[in-house]
């Protein structure tokens, strides 16, 4: 018993298989893919933000409340 599939891939957003020249199986995920890249990117900005305010914060810290 021998069964030959077709070249194809699977959809990065749900998973679902479709033909291999295809990126998204639906417009559908492909505007959820755009949406999830923007919004990762911008979460990344504010994630870099926090980080240097937090930066400051300990550098500050440990300026004015050096141990005596
Ligand atoms: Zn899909």
């Amino acid at each position: 018993m021998s069964t030959t599939i077709p070249a194809h891939k699977h959809c990065r957003i749900c998973g679902r298989s479709m033909p291999a020249n295809r990126e998204y199986c639906s417009n559908e995920c492909r505007d959820k893919a755009g949406k999830g890249e923007k919004k990762a990117k911008r979460m990344s900005r504010i994630w870099l933000l926090v980080l240097v305010v937090l930066m400051f914060f300990f550098i500050f810290s440990s300026v004015f409340l050096r141990p005596t």
